[in-house]
């Protein structure tokens, strides 16, 4: 944990939940949350707006999965930031592995992403992780530290922008780096916000994401530079959500 910075505990639902478990899994959330961690639930884009409203005045935020670059246009399918912050989203992932894979989301376009949801009001969490093959010939330090150079946005610092760590091969899967290297390279994701977001990169949230369980929550949770979790599969589960918010503090 960073000191002077409140962790963050934010759910990636992907694309499972109707209305009716969607809202009993934000529901079971928001009645158990207590502890420190600042929660964010991020359902599909079909229940930002019901969420929003059924959590509006409590300890659980709402954000959005991803939007377009642009605030409106010739778009079929997509949503823009303004329209998640119409819905009552406060918070957007952006760069999640599984879209720059499926949709070959390249920095700059993450990039233009983020730009675009802090115009709109909105915070991005912003995913940066290597690929097995970077990590296996001992370049995963550099290609994050390219990513983070090119994916972030001047106004990052300012907006209170997030990073989400992410190793590609750890989502999912049940494995997870060591905790040497999850801190070794939050110790490096935090010297390069320093350097670029001077007034702000000391204190801006830098979270884990991958295979975090209420198992290994804790251990992770400790280490330094890390400032809270993205937790997808174990985030569909509300007690399993909650034991990895208490496990924050
Ligand atoms: C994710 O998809 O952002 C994620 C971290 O998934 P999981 O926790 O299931 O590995």
């Amino acid at each position: 944990m960073t000191p002077g910075t409140r962790p963050m505990i934010a759910g990636n639902w992907k694309m499972h939940g109707l209305a009716a478990d969607g809202l009993a899994l934000a529901h079971a959330v928001k009645d158990g949350a207590k502890g420190q961690a600042e929660l964010v639930v991020c359902p599909p884009a079909t229940l930002v707006a019901a969420l929003a409203g059924a959590l509006a005045g409590t300890a659980v935020a709402v954000g959005g999965q991803d939007c377009h670059m642009a605030a409106k246009g010739a778009h079929t399918g997509d949503v823009s930031a303004p329209m998640l912050a119409d819905a009552g989203a406060r918070f957007v992932i952006l760069g999640h592995s599984e879209r720059r894979g499926a949709y070959r989301e390249t920095d700059p376009t993450v990039r233009a992403k983020a730009e675009a949801a802090i115009a709109a009001g909105l915070i991005p969490i912003v995913c940066v992780g290597e690929p097995e093959d970077d990590r296996l010939l001992a370049r995963a330090e550099e290609v994050v530290a390219a990513q983070v150079a090119a994916s972030l946005p001047e106004g990052f610092g300012a907006a209170g922008g997030v990073v989400a760590y992410e190793p590609v091969w750890a989502i999912g899967t049940g494995r997870t780096p060591t905790e040497a290297d999850i801190a070794a390279m939050h110790a490096m994701i935090r010297a390069r916000l320093v350097a670029a977001f001077p007034g702000q990169g000391a204190t801006l949230r830098i979270l884990y994401g991958g295979s975090v369980k209420p198992a290994n929550a804790a251990g992770i949770l400790a280490l330094p530079n890390v400032d809270g979790a993205l937790v997808g599969g174990a985030s569909l589960v509300a007690e399993d959500f909650l034991a990895i918010a208490a496990a924050a503090g």
